[in-house]
């Protein structure tokens, strides 16, 4: 037995939950097949609850480069058409415009400190599953050897061996009549206003920074602040393409002016700084390819097709998966990190707990209950955005009416709450009746014996907190018996009318109470959410 978790996959959600492990005790290896960690840059920014998440572990700090708190955007698009999240009173729109190539840095640093062996260039190629562990076939740089292991997640990507090896399918949608074409590109400068970033293009016109949606296909462009120039087109056919020849600049060119009717001139990027050489790409695809200027790779892509699929099951006996394992679906909006790393930490702590014996029965199960649903939701809205920017009369008047929807606050609150997964609500089992039972902790302002915090500030070390907020810290006492496990916290706050908040360590909210509820010290409903997510009552935790 060499470790109590194997990870297959050094990408971020392998990483992420790597981290989440250590974090909850137990010792992770992570196998990748790669020899080192990957050059090539695929997202482009974080959207969503995640970046809240990443706050609540210290991660955002490190990753925005400072040291505020995220703030919420004042825009963003569903299937291209514009929502405006001014008018929302609690706008969920987070973003961290950050390359992959940096999050997986960050974390793999943050890895690194934890304590976690990641063993580059090892490839997972066989498992089997056994009444107590799981029998690892790996192939290393010095060949093949076989380790033993509690569980072994699948953090492989889209293709996973660990997936295929533990027979979980992969069912789904596939459309393979469209044809994506990305590159890092420079355009003129006379071309592009430096005050908005927004795109002159001949015969259009100013178009700003965000994907634009004609009954050709569809066309982006974006001025990277330390990078080149990014081009985006969607087509729908796959007619004249020579599928033996790599994508070149003419044939991005006349992609655009097909979309636009706009004669854009295009031409390799200059080298501007050392970021540049990480912005290189290889996507998933059967005709990806890159271009070279002579002074560093850059991206230069064609795919074909569109999958959304998600496993048929997040899990099988002692494989789990995370990430693309699980799921992928169209990439607007930038969904896909959202999800995979919030997959890794509802993972994380149940899967330590199983492990330490500490779980209580059934807690391993709630990671699909819970996170596969979430999936699906997401195959839902990216194939309803993949529809809304489809070629056709019919979807610009579908998207007319999309436009006349998103001006009605309710609408805009609905669509940005399930693009940023702010409207995840989990059973709890208990008191659900409480509006915040089942829901991500607010990050209320306290103030505590030790001065000022933040809550997110207090979930970092990724351990259940009780946060006691009653003025006799009265709740604090009916947690005698689960102090080994669980973190106790008396503050007070201006920000609420809550008096209670029992946080799990993905920081969503067990139990919950506040001075409407008539019996707001309700001890016996505190301990049987106690009981429920981190086991029965123990005298070694009084
Ligand atoms: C062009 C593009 C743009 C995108 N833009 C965005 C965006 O803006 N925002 C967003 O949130 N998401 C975006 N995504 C999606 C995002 O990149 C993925 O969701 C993310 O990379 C998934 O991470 P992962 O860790 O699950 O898998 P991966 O990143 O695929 O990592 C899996 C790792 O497993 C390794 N591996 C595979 N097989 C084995 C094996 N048998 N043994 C050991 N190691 C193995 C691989 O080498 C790889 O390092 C984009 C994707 C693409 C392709």
């Amino acid at each position: 037995m060499v470790a109590d978790v194997v990870i297959a996959g050094a990408g971020p959600n392998g990483l992420m939950l790597a981290c989440e492990l250590r974090l909850a005790g137990v010792h992770p290896v992570v196998l990748e097949r790669l020899p080192e960690p990957r050059r090539e840059n695929r997202a482009n920014g974080l959207v969503g609850q995640v970046v809240r998440m990443l706050d609540h572990r210290g991660l955002y700090q490190p990753l925005a480069g400072k040291a505020e708190p995220p703030l919420p955007i004042p825009a963003f698009f569903f299937g291209a058409v514009p929502m405006d999240l001014h008018m929302l009173d609690d706008n969920p729109f987070y973003l961290l415009p950050v390359p992959q190539t940096r999050i997986e840095r960050v974390l793999a640093e943050r890895a690194a400190e934890l304590g976690v062996e990641v063993r580059w260039g090892h490839e997972l190629t066989g498992l089997s599953q056994h009444a107590d562990t799981v029998n690892v076939e790996v192939t290393g740089p010095n060949g093949r050897y076989e380790i033993s292991s509690r569980y072994v997640v699948g953090a492989d990507g889209a293709h996973s061996t660990t997936r295929k090896l533990a027979g979980i399918g992969f069912p789904g949608a596939a459309s393979d009549d469209i044809v994506t074409r990305i590159a890092e590109v420079a355009v003129p400068d006379e071309f592009v206003d430096p005050a908005t970033g927004r795109l002159n293009l001949p015969v259009y016109g100013y178009i700003s920074p965000m994907y634009h949606r004609t009954e050709q296909g569809v066309f982006a462009y974006a001025r990277l602040p330390a990078g080149p120039d990014m081009v985006f087109t969607v087509e729908w056919t796959t007619g004249g393409i020579d599928t033996d020849a790599s994508l070149t600049l003419e044939e991005l060119h006349d992609s655009i002016y097909r979309v636009m009717g706009a004669d854009l001139p295009l031409r390799p990027p200059d080298v501007r700084g050392p970021d540049r050489v990480d912005r290189s790409i290889v996507v998933n695809t059967r005709l990806a390819d890159r271009y070279r200027d002579g002074r560093g790779p850059h991206r230069l892509d064609r795919s074909i097709g569109v999958n959304t699929r998600l496993a048929d099951r997040y899990r099988d006996g002692r494989v789990p998966l995370v990430g693309d394992a699980a799921h992928v679906h169209f990439v607007i909006g930038g969904p896909g990190l959202n999800l995979g790393l919030q997959d890794a930490v509802n993972l994380g702590w149940k899967l330590a707990a199983t492990i330490r014996g500490a779980a209580p029965p059934g807690l391993l199960d709630t990671y699909d209950a819970e996170r596969r649903p979430v999936g699906e939701r997401v195959a839902m809205h990216s194939q309803a955005q993949l529809a809304l920017l489809a070629p056709g009369t019919e979807v610009t008047a579908l998207r007319e009416l999309f436009t006349e929807l998103l001006r009605d606050q309710h609408t805009v609150a609905h669509i940005a709450n399930m693009m940023a997964g702010a409207d995840i609500r989990y059973e709890m089992g208990v008191r659900d009746t409480h509006q915040l039972v089942g829901r991500w902790a607010p990050d209320l302002l306290l103030e505590t014996d030790n001065g000022p915090v933040r809550l997110a500030e207090l979930t970092t070390t990724a351990r259940p907190l009780l946060l006691d907020l009653t003025e006799d810290a009265s709740l604090t006492t009916a947690a005698d018996g689960w102090r080994d496990r669980v973190d106790t916290v008396t503050a007070h706050t201006e920000d609420a009318s809550t008096t209670g908040l029992l946080l799990r360590p993905d920081c969503y909210i067990a139990w919950a109470t506040d001075t409407s509820c008539p019996d707001h010290h309700d001890r016996e409903s505190l301990r049987t959410a106690l009981t429920t997510w981190f086991g029965p009552y123990s005298m070694t935790g009084c």
